[in-house]
């Protein structure tokens, strides 16, 4: 996939969970018969442990069949994987917490490949959707999937519902040369990383990234700039990453939000995101630690690092 209005964006690497190999197949999905057709001996299932991914010897997700599961669970069509119908059974609960209290879910995050962590992640966000929606919003009534799992319908009020996507800024704030950063209290001790919140109904992604930098470190912005977005199944947020520029350098911080905000050299950056891909570790310890390349933090830095050499 090429990003031509942001070439940089080419060279720092994939968006983790971005660029599912799955044709969602909108034709199949809305026709019964043609779903009804897809659903015998050759259909695969993403075989899952409740809400985890079940990852094979050889580090791929694992698929099975129709007969895999239980006959009473409903079922979801991801669409078609080299002409196969794909499919995943929605559990009996949905998520129960946050994604950083799930150390299950971060192992195995880590070890699947890029097409694999997108085919999971979409799966992973439709099917906690079910679980987690099985009443009507309106009136209360149990609902029912359609459209192939993409809709839910109440039977009581006619009312539709729609898997939900939520968007949420996350974004650099440049002051010449330098980069603000912050650290909640939960993160691991030393870990910064972009400032981000979700979009409030009114707003525009450009007064959101405003008025998250204001709230949250008292610094005023300008040059709002759209980068890239990332789908993130915890449990369905789109991340709009994005980039600005600050005049102003005496950071307020929002206590409630954030427990310090700092200000970071491009060379501190540049040492912290290299420590953060692994592999270039030269024993000297970083001013900070960089968020994980599955981050889209990451990949803004990485963007960043890029845009600036
Ligand atoms: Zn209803």
């Amino acid at each position: 996939m090429s990003h031509p209005a942001h070439p940089e964006l080419a060279r720092t690497g994939p968006i983790a969970f971005a660029g599912s190999p799955i044709d969602r197949a909108d034709l199949i999905r809305v026709d019964p018969e043609a779903l009804a057709a897809r659903m015998d001996w050759r259909a695969k299932v993403l075989l899952l442990d409740g809400l985890l991914p079940q990852i094979g010897e050889d580090g791929m997700l694992q698929w099975g069949t129709l007969a895999d599961v239980d006959p009473e669970a409903e079922l979801v069509f991801l669409g078609l994987l080299e002409e196969k119908a794909c499919f995943a059974a929605v559990p009996d609960d949905g998520a129960t917490g946050p994604a950083y209290a799930m150390p299950r879910a971060w192992a195995a995050i880590q070890q699947l490949s890029p097409p694999d962590l997108a085919i999971y992640g979409g799966a992973r966000s439709l099917v906690d959707w079910h679980a987690r929606h099985r009443f009507c919003a309106r009136c209360g009534s149990a609902t029912k999937p359609a459209k192939g799992g993409w809709q839910r319908n109440c039977d009581n009020c006619q009312a539709q519902h729609f898997p939900r996507t939520d968007p949420v800024t996350i974004m650099l704030v440049e002051n010449e040369g330098r980069l603000l950063l912050g650290r909640q209290p939960r993160f691991p001790p030393r870990s910064f990383s972009a400032l981000a919140g979700f979009v409030e109904p009114g707003e525009t992604i450009e007064e959101a990234v405003a008025r998250e930098v204001w709230e949250e470190a008292g610094l005023r912005v300008r040059d709002v700039e759209y980068i890239a977005t990332q789908p993130w199944p915890f449990p369905s947020q789109l991340m709009i990453g994005c980039y600005s520029q600050t005049d102003e350098t005496e950071i307020t911080l929002d206590v409630e939000e954030l427990e310090e905000a700092r200000w970071f050299t491009r060379d501190e950056v540049e040492h912290a995101v290299s420590h953060a891909r692994g592999y270039e570790d030269d024993g000297v310890e970083t001013a900070f630690t960089a968020p994980p390349p599955t981050a889209i933090a990451y990949s803004l830095m990485h963007w960043w690092l890029e845009k600036t050499k």
